[in-house]
């Protein structure tokens, strides 16, 4: 950030500041509804810090969180079995690519398996604020 991003920064921040939020945002924590307190602060009932402000919406619960990781539960699987099948008949072959080609897969495996498990965690997570706010709008 350059000296001018600063300042432009350090004045969206102030103006902020002392502003109530007016609509509907929720804690990305908790679901807590945040409405009519302060657009940076923090979740009276979870204490996650949070900043509201448009383009910023951090600690704000988006409901994209909820996008389930169904690449993630396919690729992951697929990459794996390909690799099994690859270091297995380039064991039997002697096959130095096969080999090569199935370590790439196992580790393309676990990037995927990895990325899934953490995308499933936010998905539980989501899932659980969606039905808090769906049940405290009723
Ligand atoms: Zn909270």
């Amino acid at each position: 950030m350059n000296r001018e991003e600063e300042a432009s920064e350090r004045r969206a921040h102030e103006m902020f500041t002392d502003r109530l939020i007016r609509s509907s945002v929720y804690c990305s924590s908790c679901g807590y509804c945040l409405r009519t307190l302060p657009y940076i602060h923090q979740c009276p009932e979870c204490g996650q810090e949070y900043n509201a402000r448009p383009l910023v919406m951090k600690g704000i619960f988006v409901p994209s969180m909820a996008d389930p990781p169904v690449y993630e539960a396919i690729m992951g699987p697929v990459f794996a079995a390909g690799a099994v099948l690859l270091v297995v008949s380039g064991v039997q072959t002697r096959d130095i690519w096969r080999l090569v080609i199935g370590a790439a897969l196992a580790a393309g495996s676990y990037v995927e398996l990895t990325q899934g498990w953490a995308k499933l965690k936010k998905f539980r997570v989501a899932i659980r604020i969606q039905r808090r706010i769906e049940r405290e709008e009723e």
